[in-house]
């Protein structure tokens, strides 16, 4: 039997958000890797093996579903939201890139999720609307300066921001300093979104302006996908219910502009 790799996003929650595509390959696989609590969500079938690992061993995992596939097995990796993402796809390439030479042999496939900024922005209205970047905090992979001159550049040219990994036990202090750096920036009424386990039964949405999100930044876990929104970004408040976080898609002055002004 010939092996085969397809590295699979799971979306960001409930099996509703799976897309066709990634629940057949889900399906077609004999064996699945990833980390335990996204192996635990794909159903058990019979005849399938699971192995399940701890998610700081992202490229040992990697290797390990390379040399599955090469035995003969038909491999699924699989992470939330979309692979491609701060998540599995690149660890599997990066350990192609540096393993065995007949592993390029392999058929491997990218199955994409829904992303977690792509569902925390669809609950909170359109805040994607203009140009947005997407910014891991953790300095697990990349030195804190790194972040921090990212963001300083992303706040400047007035990207929306998306916050991935803002927080962990780990690293309890950089999703704050981040928005301590965003205030020095942007306005302090600017929308933020904390996004909470969307998709899941315990999703929740919170949108607090820059000044009181700086103060809230404890408040956010491992879980919350944390939204920056630009200058134009903008409430439409409705009575009773949440309100509506946009961000228009035409822009009128210059951002750039602005801040060369200013050094
Ligand atoms: N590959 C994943 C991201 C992995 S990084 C994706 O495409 O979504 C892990 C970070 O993603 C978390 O710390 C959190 O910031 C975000 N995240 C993942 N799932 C989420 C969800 N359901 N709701 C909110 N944020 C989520």
């Amino acid at each position: 039997m010939t092996g085969s790799l397809a590295i699979i996003g799971l979306g960001p929650g409930e099996a509703r958000y799976l897309t066709p595509s990634a629940q057949a390959a889900l399906e077609a696989a004999s064996d699945l890797v990833g980390y335990g609590p996204y192996l635990e969500r794909v159903p058990a079938r019979a005849g399938q093996t699971k192995h399940a690992s701890d998610n700081r061993v992202e490229v040992e995992r990697a290797r390990h579903a390379l040399a599955l596939a090469a035995e003969g097995k038909a491999v699924a990796v699989v992470s939330g939201g979309d692979p491609g993402v701060f998540a599995m796809a690149a660890a599997v390439f990066e350990a192609l890139e540096a393993g065995e030479p007949s592993w390029r042999r392999l058929p491997i496939t990218v199955e994409p999720g829904v992303t977690a900024m792509l569902a925390a922005a669809a609950r909170a209205g359109a805040p994607l609307g203009g140009d947005f970047c997407a910014i891991s905090l953790s300095d697990n992979l990349k030195p804190w300066e790194v972040v921090t001159a990212r963001l300083l550049a992303a706040l400047t040219a007035d990207f929306v921001i998306a916050l991935y990994n803002p927080i962990s036990k780990a690293r309890p202090w950089q999703l704050g300093r981040a928005l301590e750096l965003a205030a020095t920036i942007r306005a302090p009424e600017t929308p933020v979104i904390f996004a909470r386990a969307v998709g899941r039964p315990d999703e929740s949405l919170r949108i607090l302006g820059l000044a009181d999100a700086v103060a809230a930044a404890g408040s956010a876990d491992m879980a919350t996908l944390v939204m920056i929104g630009a200058a134009a970004t903008r409430l439409i408040p409705r009575e009773g219910t949440s309100p509506i976080v946009y961000t228009p898609r035409s822009v009128t002055k210059s951002p750039c502009a602005t801040s060369q002004g200013r050094t």
